[in-house]
């Protein structure tokens, strides 16, 4: 054995899918960092989603991203809406997603951008490297999920 430097592992059916796919709120975007948040969303106010700040350093994010899209992974997004929103906030928090994206990630030119219902179960509708603060949707995604934490070993083992 060469050195002793950990090399993360990731399943070759995981990785054949050329996947990734990222949650937004406290995996990428501190939503739960902005003070009364919770006030907010329950009356229908989008600004946390506008003023949320990166939780991880976007520039090297960009410039791993690119790296992979260069080598033929899509990058996605998958977030949900507020839990118990009117339609027209829904419309609302998914105009104000894409705009945080067009701010922190402008460089990222995203496959596909999801923000669906809340609790839409993700594994339905993608495969491959899910990046999730939540525990059930790792979960539930089965092989291939992976914390906030985790991000940058993921993406410099493969990139
Ligand atoms: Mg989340």
């Amino acid at each position: 054995m060469k050195g002793c430097e950990f090399k993360m592992i990731i399943p070759k059916d995981v990785l054949d899918k050329k996947t990734i796919v990222f949650d937004m709120d406290g995996t990428i975007a501190d939503l739960y960092g902005v003070n009364g948040w919770l006030n907010y969303l329950i009356n229908g106010d989008t600004y946390p989603y506008e003023v949320a700040k990166p939780l991880i350093n976007m520039a090297l994010l960009a410039r791993l991203l690119n790296r992979l899209i260069n080598k033929g992974y899509m990058v996605n997004i998958i977030s949900w809406t507020s839990k118990s929103g009117s339609p027209e906030y829904n419309e609302a928090v998914k105009r104000a997603k894409i705009k945080w994206l067009k701010t922190h990630l402008k460089s990222v030119n995203f496959s596909n951008i999801y923000i669906v219902p809340y609790g839409t179960p993700k594994h339905t509708i993608q495969k491959g490297i899910l990046f999730d603060d939540e525990e059930p949707n790792r979960t539930n995604w089965g092989q291939g999920a992976y914390t906030e934490k985790e991000i940058f070993e993921v993406l410099k083992a493969i990139a």
